[in-house]
């Protein structure tokens, strides 16, 4: 599989998992707008606000993630995917696999 092909199917299980987040999130927020409006003293309440903030921020993740996928596809389309961003070298295959969105070599990465 080549650098495209792993970040689209990337992509792809990303939006799934975004459309299946946001599907949750407007089930909580529904859920909390049907529940007693008085949170402070209704237990339901705080959790659905719990659920609310985790939601919110697994979809922040994911946004975040497609940024960084649609980003290395145009690195690809430019021809500087796998390219360190710092030092020029070219980033390992190992770690292109086990994180395809990489900027940065190995060495670098860890000098951050
Ligand atoms: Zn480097």
């Amino acid at each position: 599989m080549d650098a495209r092909e792993r970040l689209e199917q990337q992509r792809d299980e990303t939006r799934r998992r975004l459309a299946g987040l946001t599907g949750t999130y407007e089930a909580v927020v529904a859920a909390s707008y049907d529940s007693n409006a008085d949170d402070e003293h209704d237990p339901e309440g705080a959790t659905i606000a719990f659920e609310r903030s985790q939601v919110g921020a697994l979809i922040r993740q994911a946004r975040e993630g497609l940024a960084e996928i649609s980003a290395a596809l145009e690195r690809v389309e430019a021809g500087t995917y796998g390219v360190c961003e710092r030092c020029g070298q070219q980033i390992s295959e190992g770690r292109l696999e086990a994180r395809p969105v990489a900027r940065l070599c190995i060495d670098c990465a860890s000098r951050v």
